[in-house]
């Protein structure tokens, strides 16, 4: 084990906890409301291996395959959570549902069906989050809710989504265009907190409470309009490998 690398995480960890803590209290919520999930993606399994051993306990993955490989070369260890937070094939849902242990880029039903199938097979409930466009940038996964046309969609599908036993909705995730000046996002993590209360009244059966949003860039921001899980990764594992 690289006890420098160890050390540097766990130094930067710490740091953005600490603005996320204060983040939070600027703003009168409590700093225990925020989850912060390492995004580890593309580095390779010694980079986890140090995260772990620097007391990180939630992880995020962008890409199914390469997490499987990792989350089975880790094992189990006490109090660890995978968080799947990237765009998901419906071919791919058996890898999400039997390794993941939660999703946060649900963004279809025909999705949600593949996956409600894997986990009643695995005798699991996996926690899920509605990924949402709220911006309209063409690049970007989830439904598309910057569009008031589709907003039906939404409601219908999330509604069929909510009947599903084995999956659980707990919110929302959204991933905002990157700009340099992260004040220009926050315009997109309060449409997503527009979004949720709407979701809230429409469909009231579903706890909505979860709000992931928020990256190294703009986590500030995403904290002081309601983020409940931030997706931290540059700014704590450092610059990532290109994908292999
Ligand atoms: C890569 C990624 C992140 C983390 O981005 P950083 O800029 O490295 O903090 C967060 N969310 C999603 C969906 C990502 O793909």
């Amino acid at each position: 084990m690289d006890q420098t690398l160890v050390s540097d995480i766990r130094t930067r960890y710490a740091e953005i906890r600490g603005k996320i803590d204060d983040s939070a209290r600027k703003v009168g919520r409590s700093p225990d409301a925020v989850r912060l999930v390492v995004v580890s993606k593309t580095h390779p399994l010694e980079t986890v291996r140090a995260a772990l051993e620097a007391g990180i306990r939630d992880l995020g993955e962008n890409y199914a395959e390469e997490a499987v490989e990792k989350i089975h070369a880790i094992g189990v260890v006490d109090g660890l959570t995978w968080h799947m937070i990237g765009h998901v094939q419906s071919r791919k849902a058996d890898l999400v549902a039997q390794n993941f242990n939660f999703m946060h880029s649900l963004d279809s039903l025909k999705l949600a069906i593949r996956l409600e199938r894997f986990a009643a097979e695995a005798g699991l409930i996996l926690p899920v989050l509605l990924e949402c466009n709220v911006s309209g940038e063409e690049s970007k996964f989830g439904y598309a809710a910057f569009d008031p046309a589709q907003l039906e969609t939404l409601r219908l599908e999330a509604q069929q989504i909510a009947q599903l036993p084995h999956l659980e909705i707990r919110g929302l995730m959204t991933m905002p265009p990157l700009y340099d000046d992260a004040e220009k996002t926050r315009p997109f993590f309060r449409r997503l907190v527009e979004l949720r209360e709407r979701l809230s009244k429409q469909i009231p059966s579903v706890n909505w409470d979860e709000l992931s949003m928020g990256t190294s860039a703009d986590f500030v921001a995403a904290v002081e309009e309601g983020a409940t899980i931030v997706r931290v990764g540059t700014a704590i594992l450092g610059v990532r490998p290109p994908k292999g």
